[in-house]
């Protein structure tokens, strides 16, 4: 697979990424699955990963101001 903005080969990584939720709440998901451009700093996610994560933004306290989630563990 190749980048969509640069053209750069994709690259299969597990990495943390923060995620805004609302303007109070930030969640941290750890071991994340993501496809990582090596040219630029774009990255992609697949159907199933982004269908999980919203699964895992829905079960997050949102009164928290910052939450650290593992994406296998969750939901
Ligand atoms: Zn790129």
């Amino acid at each position: 697979m190749r980048c969509h903005v640069c053209g750069s080969e994709m690259q299969a990584i597990v990495t943390s990424l923060p995620f805004k939720l609302n303007e109070m709440s930030i969640v941290i998901i750890k071991d994340l699955p993501i496809s990582q451009c090596s040219g630029c700093n774009e990255y992609m996610m697949e159907d199933h990963v982004l269908k999980h994560l919203e699964k895992i933004f829905d079960s997050v306290n949102e009164q928290a101001e910052i939450e650290i989630i593992k994406y296998a563990a969750a939901a």
